[in-house]
């Protein structure tokens, strides 16, 4: 086992960051079926959800995260109807999830999984690669003031760097039978990593089977809130039982949702 592989992308949709943000695994432990790594991240500086290093702290931590104070397109948001939302015939986005994911990471801030290359989107011609997806409790984006228990925030990028978000919202309802194969083998300490076995099918219906989608300029949601993100939060909702929330809040042990950020100039196509 090299010991010395680098872990792709642990913090939100950080992962083009890997110099600030890489992690490398320091210890492989094997138990008797699965096998839990532990990584250390290298932060060049902490940031949380809570206290001293909360969302609110997060631009005086580290003059590099200068944007989630100075912004103006800043994620998450609350899409208002009444206010910013434009209909502008918005392209279907075109899903392609044909690869696995093998691994799961609990890096302190959230739980994600790493998908294997060959599965992405077109939008507008262009095309994304899906690198990683991730959970946060509550959702960050909001809908007409309307928080929900859970959202996926689905991660994407062109060769040359650009990001595309795909953000699914849960509210509560029936038990979710992939997110439970996930909560399953989430690890319960931060910076570990396990092994999970999660084809594409089971990827793809974590998305609502109906994609309409809201659509606006946004930015990371996690410290150096970079912006230039494109953002698409689908319309329809999943679900999620109570115990599930319940489980996730417990494996975190906080909420890791960045507070909603003013829309300022911006329109929200639908
Ligand atoms: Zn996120």
């Amino acid at each position: 086992m090299n010991k010395k592989i680098i872990v792709a992308s642990l913090l939100c949709a950080t992962l083009l960051n890997a110099n600030s943000h890489g992690a490398k695994l320091i210890e492989v432990t094997h138990l008797k079926h699965q096998t839990v790594k532990k990584v250390t991240t290298k932060h060049t500086s902490h940031w949380g959800y809570t206290g001293h290093e909360a969302p609110q702290n997060w631009a005086e931590l580290n003059p590099k995260y200068k944007m989630c104070g100075m912004g103006v397109n800043q994620s998450p948001i609350d899409i208002k109807n009444s206010v910013s939302v434009q209909s502008s015939g918005l392209e279907t986005i075109g899903f392609n999830y044909h690869a696995d994911a093998s691994a799961v990471i609990n890096n302190g801030h959230t739980i994600q999984v790493n998908v294997d290359s060959h599965s992405s989107i077109n939008i507008d011609g262009e095309h994304f690669s899906l690198k990683q997806f991730h959970f946060h409790t509550p959702s960050e984006n909001e809908i007409n003031g309307r928080s929900f228990p859970l959202e996926a925030h689905f991660v994407h990028s062109t060769a040359e760097g650009k990001l595309a978000v795909v953000g699914v919202l849960f509210e509560l309802g029936e038990p979710n039978k992939a997110l439970q194969t996930i909560w399953d083998a989430m690890p319960k300490e931060a910076n570990k990593q396990k092994r999970i076995s999660l084809s594409a099918k089971n990827i793809e219906t974590l998305l609502p089977s109906k994609r309409d989608y809201y659509y606006f300029n946004g930015s990371l949601t996690t410290p150096p809130c970079t912006e230039g993100v494109k953002w698409m939060v689908l319309k329809n909702y999943q679900t999620i039982s109570k115990e599930q929330v319940t489980q996730f809040e417990k494996v975190l042990g906080h909420s890791n949702n960045r507070p909603t950020q003013p829309i300022n100039a911006r329109r929200v196509l639908k």
